[in-house]
């Protein structure tokens, strides 16, 4: 199955998306997370991409498209594969739409996670991840055992660069205007869109996800 998690930063695609992916025995195509490891390994993209990400920007798609069309063909088949922030825009899902033409797939499924603004930022000033398995974390709604380390790998937590309040409102503004579109895209095409609410516990919300995605037991 090819599975697109869509909605605003801070609702929970990478918590959800770590625990679907795992769940299922299926591969993650994590675009923020791509760009992080190229701006850490310093590379043509990761210098690119940078000043974008630290401002809140989105990065421009022909960079995105390549990165992502490289990360395809290196997939190995016969597995489920699990978007996470992919497409963002009407000219990336465009070209997605073509790649995976040609690979000759289809998206299965798209479920879109949703939380009010207060929620998200709360939830993003807390956020702390682990830059070795993805895990998610949250100061205050859910905090490791130990503070400040990742209970799968012992890594110390980061907060993120762009993880600020002065970004969020941002990031929330360009969601709106170019990512929230593309419900309506998918629901246009072939593909099955699902809304889950991304407010309720990580159990909860799991749960549900299984459940739209027929994966429920
Ligand atoms: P995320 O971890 O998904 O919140 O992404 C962090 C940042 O990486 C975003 O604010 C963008 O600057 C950039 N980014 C991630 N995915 C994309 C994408 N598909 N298109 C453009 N920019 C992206």
């Amino acid at each position: 199955m090819y599975v697109i998690l869509l909605g605003p930063p801070g609702v929970g695609k990478g918590t959800q998306g770590v625990l679907l992916a795992d769940a299922m025995g299926w591969q993650r195509v994590v675009t923020g997370d791509l760009l992080r490891a190229a701006v850490d390994a310093g590379t043509d993209l990761g210098h690119e991409a940078q000043g974008y990400m630290s401002a809140g920007e989105l990065v421009p798609d022909p960079l995105i498209i390549e990165m992502v069309k490289e990360k395809l063909t290196a997939l190995p088949p016969g597995r489920g594969v699990l978007f996470d922030g992919f497409p963002r825009t009407e000219a990336q899902a465009s070209a997605f739409g073509l790649m995976l033409q040609a690979l000759g797939r289809t998206i299965d499924g798209v479920v879109v996670l949703e939380a009010s603004d207060e929620v998200l930022t709360a939830r993003i000033a807390g956020r702390r991840s682990c830059p070795s398995c993805g895990a998610v974390y949250n100061t205050v709604l859910a905090p490791p055992k130990q503070e400040g380390v990742c209970d799968n790998e012992g890594s110390q937590l980061v907060h993120r660069a762009d993880d600020t309040a002065a970004t969020v409102e941002h990031r929330l503004t360009v969601y709106r205007r170019e990512t929230e579109p593309l419900i309506a895209h998918y629901e246009a095409s072939e593909a099955s869109v699902h809304h889950v609410q991304g407010d309720k516990r990580v159990e909860e919300v799991q749960g549900e996800v299984l459940e739209v995605l027929g994966l429920g037991t």
